[in-house]
């Protein structure tokens, strides 16, 4: 998939192609009735409410530009750390609970990554599921960061794009059969409204020992609060039935110019002054903790 090349406005008509066969995931964020494709260009509603597809292929679902603090550069860094395998136990473990638990259906698997941000963990788990099943996989990843969206879809074409705010989200209601929350904040009401019946909730969030040799280069003597865990569980399973509840953890030794990378990545830097950073940057090499918690709801009816 990634060594042909695909030219912008083949990008655009493709992607026209595919939404039009995802429609019924969709709705107008505005008005919330349905939407279509119009002219191979927009998504359009009834009442005239107007969503271009970017020559990209992305659809940008924003009245206003969302300021985040999350820019290109680190989106590139982020897609360079997933690029080295960092996070290929994580989305492997993911892809393989997916398939063991949710229903093979004759329609395929309709996934959603919330909070995506440059799309490598969706396009892995989607490229994992498809290898290890014949289930056909429909994913769409949904941020606010319009320039972690634009890398997305310029990396993985094949794939459905959306720059969006959760809390006026353009999707109908339970049209997802599982709903992706790593590591980026959550609306659990929302992650309920558009998974189906039965549908599952896969939540990430760092564990204590998450990046620790970094924090404790960048940022010595902090500790990573520790009540996490538990207040995640809590808002959860207001919502959902807690299936399962597991903790993953590795270690990788990482030279430059990962090293850089991922201390790009992470926002424990943004707090670290830049000498920290520096000197942190010019290590041969470093070994890592990576610890993360997965916690699987199934939607309660
Ligand atoms: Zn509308």
């Amino acid at each position: 998939m990634g060594c042909i090349y695909v030219s912008p406005s083949q990008k655009q008509e493709l992607a026209a192609g595919r939404l039009s066969g995802q429609v019924s995931l969709l709705r107008c964020p505005v008005c919330r009735e349905p939407l279509h494709v119009a002219g191979g260009k927009s998504l359009i509603c009834q009442q005239k409410h107007t969503f271009d597809i970017s020559k990209y292929g992305y659809v940008n679902f924003l009245r206003k530009p969302i300021e985040t603090k999350y820019g290109n550069a680190l989106f590139t860094s982020r897609a360079e750390v997933s690029r080295s395998g960092w996070f290929a136990p994580l989305t492997g473990r993911i892809s393989a609970m997916l398939l063991e638990t949710l229903p093979n259906q004759r329609r395929g698997l309709s996934l959603l990554d919330a909070g995506c941000g440059e799309g490598s963990h969706l396009a892995a788990i989607a490229e994992q599921i498809s290898a290890l099943s014949d289930q056909q996989v429909t994913g769409v990843g949904l941020d606010i960061s319009k320039e972690g969206i634009a890398l997305a879809a310029k990396r993985h074409s094949g794939l459905t794009w959306f720059v969006a705010n959760l809390a006026e989200s353009p999707l109908s209601d339970r049209s997802f059969d599982g709903v992706l929350n790593i590591l980026s904040p959550s609306n659990y009401g929302e992650f309920h409204r558009v998974l189906t019946q039965g549908g599952l909730l896969v939540k990430v969030i760092p564990g204590p020992d998450y990046l620790r040799e970094l924090r404790e280069l960048l940022h010595p003597g902090s500790r990573k609060e520790s009540s996490l865990e538990a207040e995640t569980r809590h808002r959860l399973q207001n919502l959902f039935r807690l299936e399962e509840s597991s903790r993953l953890t590795y270690r990788r030794e990482v030279q430059p110019p990962l090293l850089e990378h991922l201390i790009a990545m992470t926002p424990l830097s943004w707090g670290a002054d830049s000498e920290a950073r520096r000197k942190a940057a010019k290590l041969d090499r470093l070994t890592v903790t990576v610890d993360l918690i997965l916690l699987i709801g199934r939607k309660r009816s």
